[in-house]
């Protein structure tokens, strides 16, 4: 029987798939679709799950297969550009990766870790008691089975299906604007933008009374074009075409389309912007897009994904002794994160959004205050996820690191030599990071050394003496002073709250 369910093969569940499989969980992913989809929904990753992937050693991997991977020299914060080069230590990293090879890789490395994945695997219906979950599926042949589990994830997208049956609400809004995009055989270069009627457009969205549209290209060979204009009746169910596509840019031109390649992919969706009420019913939980929509681009696979290495772990030490209510900390932690990007990418709808001098004067003024030190990182870290600082009960004193992603710094380890601390985080399992030279800690950390990693290291320029890692990467236990009782005792507290005792 499988221990943990998940439902969606999408980047998200696939993440989680490779976390419960590194901590030894038995995991099985059912996912309603035939084979990886071809969709070219996301370009990319940005921001802390990009870090993430490193500390996993998947970051290598995933780059040799990206455009580009590394600190992101601008960002269009609802289209204020934010000159994130000026700042010497960049926080923003990306990596682009058009999001069907995003899922290829990751469905590759959960079956490399043993995870079990059947697409064709459609969830009908779920019911859950005080002991576990049980899954209705419909199965390719078209007979339904039940898949009993100890918990299932919700991993299955903004209409999720386990949502629903879990009963919880999803409220929010839904966009006054719809977006159109398609891509296209061609190439920017070649007189692309020559718009008869309308005019040369330029690179990026160019805004008109009744709209915008956005020409681009992210690869040789291949235009992308958008449009967006308030949303009229809802069509007819069925794929958008290239003459409902070409009419909407006209509409907002008031000219002509644009001279068009032959459609590759045309998509319309109308933006949204909504949070699960609860990530946790029961033994059902909710990670990704089953848990938030954001109304602006950029935000979603990491917030998504760092869901599911927030969630990996705590289901693993729960499945393997720690006490249950571990698992209400998924919650307590990533609904305030949802909430945090709920905000910055609503500011960038509603910067997007407005219209005429009033607009254009309120994207100038904060351009003007982005281009100070201080707004800028304060942004960047927003962006990033970085400002994100968990609350760490159990762990005296305080520490300004306390509860925050771990920095990454240099290291020595006795045995393995020079190393970074992303490296230690490979086995997704928490570590205690020693940097004190003295056993007092390490003994103290001696009764949980079946769940935690204790590394004496040395290091030139250690941001604390001691650092008690989680696998998702949030700092424990943070300890700058003399190794003393106090120092001991928070850092068992620490430890039997999130390892269990
Ligand atoms: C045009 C576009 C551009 C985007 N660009 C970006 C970007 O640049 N950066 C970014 O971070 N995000 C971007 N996004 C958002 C990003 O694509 C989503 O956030 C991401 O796909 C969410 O991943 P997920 O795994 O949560 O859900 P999904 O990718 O939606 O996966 C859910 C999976 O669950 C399956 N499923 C659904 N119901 C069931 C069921 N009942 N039983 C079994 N399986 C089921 C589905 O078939 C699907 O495979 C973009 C989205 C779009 C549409």
């Amino acid at each position: 029987m499988a221990e943990v369910v998940i439902v969606g093969a999408g980047p998200v569940g696939l993440m989680l798939a490779c976390e419960l499989r590194l901590a030894g969980v038995r995991a099985l992913v059912l996912e309603r679709r035939a084979e990886i989809g071809d969709a070219p929904k996301a370009n990319g990753l940005g921001g802390q799950i990009v870090r993430v992937l490193d500390h996993r050693g998947l970051l290598e991997r995933f780059a040799a297969e990206s455009g580009y991977a590394g600190p992101v020299p601008g960002f269009p914060f609802g289209s204020v550009p934010l000159r994130l080069a000026t700042l010497t230590d960049t926080a923003l990293h990306v990596l682009l990766l058009p999001q069907p090879r995003l899922e290829r890789l990751l469905d590759a490395r959960a079956r490399e870790l043993g995870a079990e994945i059947r697409r064709g695997h459609e969830v009908v219906a779920l019911r859950q008691d005080a002991t576990g979950v049980t899954l209705e599926v419909l199965a390719p042949d078209g007979t339904r089975h039940t898949v009993p589990a100890r918990y299932a994830v919700g991993c299955d997208g903004g209409h999720s299906t386990v949502r629903e049956l879990a009963g919880v609400a999803f409220p929010g809004t839904t966009d006054t604007e719809v977006l159109r995009i398609g891509h296209f055989t061609g190439n920017v270069t070649t007189g692309f933008f020559d718009t008869p009627g309308a005019g040369p457009l330029r690179p990026g969205w160019n805004r008109t009374p009744r709209g915008r549209v956005l020409v681009t290209s992210l690869q040789p060979g291949v235009d992308i074009v958008g449009v967006r204009e308030a949303a009229g009746p809802p069509r007819a169910r069925g794929a958008l075409t290239l003459e409902e596509f070409r009419a909407s840019v006209r509409r907002v031109l008031g000219g002509e389309s644009p001279p068009l390649g032959e459609p590759i992919w045309l998509s319309e969706t109308v933006s949204q912007a909504r949070l699960a009420e609860r990530y946790r019913a029961g033994r059902v939980f909710l990670a990704g897009d089953a848990a938030h929509l954001f109304p602006a681009g950029g935000a979603a696979l990491n917030v998504g994904m760092t869901d599911a290495v927030n969630l990996g772990w705590k289901l693993a030490a729960v499945l393997r002794g720690a006490p249950e209510s571990l698992l209400d900390s998924y919650h307590s932690e990533r609904h305030p994160v949802g909430e945090r990007t709920l905000l910055q990418t609503r500011a960038q709808a509603a910067l997007e959004h407005a219209e005429g001098e009033n607009g254009a004067a309120l994207r100038e003024l904060l351009a003007e205050l982005f281009a100070y030190e201080a707004p800028l990182r304060h942004l960047a870290g927003v962006l990033e996820g970085s400002d994100v600082r968990y609350d760490m009960p159990g762990s005296v004193p305080d520490h300004p690191l306390l509860g925050r992603f771990v920095p990454d710094f240099a290291l020595t380890t006795p045995g393995e030599g020079p190393a970074g601390v992303a490296a230690l985080m490979r086995p997704a399992r928490a570590v205690l990071v020693d940097l004190t030279g003295e056993a007092g800690l390490r003994e103290a950390a001696g009764p949980w050394e079946d769940r935690v990693t204790v590394v004496a290291a040395r290091a030139p320029e250690p941001p604390a003496r001691a650092l008690l890692v989680r696998p998702d990467g949030h700092v424990a236990f943070a300890h700058s002073g003399p190794v003393d009782e106090a120092a001991r005792s928070g850092l068992r507290a620490a430890l039997a709250h999130w390892f269990g005792p």
